[in-house]
């Protein structure tokens, strides 16, 4: 006889609320029962089955007997030396390892940055994730049980999570319908209840995808990894931009500009001696001159596997100082955590280095 092969339980947070509910009803269980077990998820966030205590005992039951609460177990947890940023490494049932990072800022911003896929296929020369290479999409559920582990450390404290940015490992227009489905349910009233102009995501530029996005009735930000504003430039950084080039970028962001009326930012990695010279900050001026934008400049994390350098302050205020002659509203992003490797995918890297047998 074959070995029995024991699938892990269904995660309940992989079922959508309408699933949950034909489930629950399903057992012969009230509508109500599936509201309050979405309650007890979502809102009060509990760790398992028994804290629901509204619930007959034989749903609590039945429900630890069919579904598992929660995929990711947290594996490393590592604080910036002033303990404003902290990132969390989960490992999913299938071993694969994520990251996910809360930030706080001055005032009452906490955000929590989530990923969107184990590893990434889009091979940006300079990300850790994009040096690891693809693994798998991840569910909705994993995406949002990200937050629900932010949101808890937040409460315990006393705090709110008030901010969501999709800019973990992955490409979350490369994960979709799961990115969107993880968005809804962060914003869901009965949930999270982050408020859509809270959540931003972040694309390397799909321009299907963008398209698409723009049609969806949503008020969540959009930004884009821009990098380099000539196609040379840029394909050299950026792989995916040999199939998508800036011509077809630019135009699907400014259709989404005219067909939403919202702000993007674009994020600009700067990398010594590569793309803040000032023939690429004149070459950005003259591309989004006019353009409803917001740039974000944030120097280079180095990664073990790209050669490059972050920019020195004189030559990211001689970038700056550019921009600002074309009159485009520019940032300078302050790097957070680089002691706790705050980087996308930098956690993992060195996990996976710490634990190969010598
Ligand atoms: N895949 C999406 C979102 C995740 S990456 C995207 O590319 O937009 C989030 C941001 O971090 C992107 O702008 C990405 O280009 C940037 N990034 C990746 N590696 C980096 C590094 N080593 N240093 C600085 N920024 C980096
Ligand atoms: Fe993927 Fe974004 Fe990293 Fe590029 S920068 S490899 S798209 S995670």
């Amino acid at each position: 006889m074959p070995d029995e092969v024991v699938l892990p339980l269904p995660n309940v947070y992989d079922l959508s609320r309408p699933a949950l509910t034909a489930l629950i009803t399903g057992w012969g269980y009230e509508r109500y029962r599936a509201d309050q077990v979405w309650q007890w998820l979502y809102r009060r966030r509990v760790t398992n089955f028994e804290a629901m205590a509204n619930l007959p005992s034989a749903l609590r039951e039945r429900l630890a007997a069919e579904t598992r609460l929660g995929g990711l177990t947290l594996v490393q947890e590592v604080r910036s030396s002033d303990g404003e940023t902290r990132k969390y490494a989960f490992s999913l049932p299938d071993g694969q390892i994520i990251e996910t990072v809360l930030m706080r800022y001055e005032g009452v911003r906490r955000t929590a940055c989530l990923s969107t896929q184990a590893g990434c296929a889009m091979g940006c020369v300079f990300c850790a994730t994009g040096q690891m290479g693809f693994a798998r999409h991840l569910t909705a559920g994993e995406i949002v049980e990200q937050a629900l582990h932010i949101a808890r450390v937040l409460e315990a404290e006393g705090h709110r999570l008030s901010n969501v940015v999709l800019m973990g490992m992955g490409e979350p227009f490369h994960n979709y319908d799961h990115t969107l489905e993880a968005i809804r349910r962060l914003a869901d009233k009965d949930g999270l209840a982050i408020g859509q102009r809270h959540i931003t995501v972040s694309t390397v530029g799909l321009v299907p995808a963008i398209r698409r996005f723009a049609e969806e009735d949503l008020q969540v930000r959009l930004a884009i990894s821009l990098h380099a504003a000539t196609d040379e430039e840029r394909s050299a950084l950026l792989p995916i931009n040999r199939r998508y080039p800036l011509a077809d970028l630019l135009s699907a962001v400014r259709d989404y500009i005219q067909r939403t009326g919202r702000r993007v930012t674009f994020e600009w990695t700067l990398i010594a001696h590569e793309n803040d010279t000032p023939q690429q900050a004149h070459a950005l001026g003259k591309l989004l001159h006019g353009l409803l934008c917001h740039v974000n400049l944030i120097p280079l994390n180095p990664t073990s596997g790209y050669h490059g350098e972050p920019s020195d302050r004189q030559r990211v205020e001689r970038f700056v100082r550019i921009l600002q002659d074309y009159g485009i509203p520019t940032t300078v992003r302050v790097r957070r955590g680089i002691d706790v490797n705050a980087g996308c995918g930098q956690l993992k890297t060195e996990i996976l280095r710490r634990d190969r047998p010598a």
